[in-house]
């Protein structure tokens, strides 16, 4: 047998029932992401990137195929806090500063590093904002909120819904650059779902193409950039060159 992928999806569909109705969300869905990958889910709205998303992080059962973590099931992988999951819109305690908000899964599962906070605290640039509450916060604060607290379980993989979907464009590429080096610290795997093709140009190694359905994957697009990527890479030709092959190979779906 050969060495384990980190996540596998192997032939996984999800079907729900809506009005008596079975309605297929995804069909058919395989894909394998190995440690360190950042791989991007895009497509239309609809196409099942928040149903795959959940089913990875073990909150919805798939209604066929298989879901392996290396050699683990999912839910074990889930219960080792292996997978931190960053919802679309993250749900902050309000009545909880951004300290206690980030340092809550260290409440439930006492054996983790309290050192670790620090620098979650400090990598996240989060520091400053530690006593505030989250209506004091903007809603780009917010999400970084949201992923440091995902990665105070020291998850070996974090799945990550649209986290700056809503957000201003600038504030949007300030916080991707932020992301690459929280991740580059952390040195964690990254699924990510983004609408948005310079987004997912600029974060990816893998870029996930969905149609939707049912939600089938019809592409999967290896992004050629090097390996560090700050915000001045926007500028570059080969980064352009990258958005516009993305674009093409989209169109010819
Ligand atoms: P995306 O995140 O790409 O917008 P979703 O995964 O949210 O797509 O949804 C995929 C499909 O599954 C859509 O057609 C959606 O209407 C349907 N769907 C999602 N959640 C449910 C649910 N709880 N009940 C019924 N249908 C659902
Ligand atoms: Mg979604």
């Amino acid at each position: 047998m050969g060495a384990s992928h980190l996540f596998e999806l192997k032939n996984v569909d999800k079907n729900y029932t809506k009005d008596n109705q079975l309605v297929w969300a995804v069909k058919g869905i395989s894909f394998f992401v190995d440690r360190g990958d950042f791989v991007t889910f895009v497509g239309p709205s609809g196409c099942g990137k928040t149903t795959i998303l959940k089913m990875m992080a073990d909150l919805l059962k798939p209604s066929g195929g298989a879901i392996k973590y290396l050699d683990f099931d999912i839910g074990q992988a889930r219960e080792r806090g292996l997978i931190g999951y960053v919802p679309q819109s993250p749900s902050l305690l309000p009545n909880r500063t951004i300290l206690e908000n980030i340092r809550l899964p260290l409440e439930i599962k006492k054996n983790q590093n309290p050192n670790r906070l620090k620098e979650i605290m400090s990598t996240c640039e989060l520091d400053e904002y530690a006593d505030y509450y989250p209506y004091e916060l903007s809603g780009g604060m917010r999400q970084k909120v949201a992923i440091a607290r995902a990665l105070v379980y020291k998850p070996e993989i974090i799945l990550m819904d649209e986290p700056f979907a809503a957000l201003d464009e600038m504030i949007k590429e300030k916080l991707n650059e932020e992301l690459m080096k929280i991740r580059s610290v952390f040195t964690t795997t990254i699924i990510y779902v983004t609408h948005n093709i310079e987004e997912a140009v600029f974060l990816s190694d893998r870029i996930v193409a969905m149609s939707p359905s049912p939600g089938i994957i019809v592409k999967i697009i290896d992004i050629n950039l090097p390996d560090k990527r700050m915000s001045t890479l926007r500028k570059e030709p080969v980064f352009f060159s990258e958005v516009i092959k993305v674009r093409q190979s989209l169109r010819n779906i």
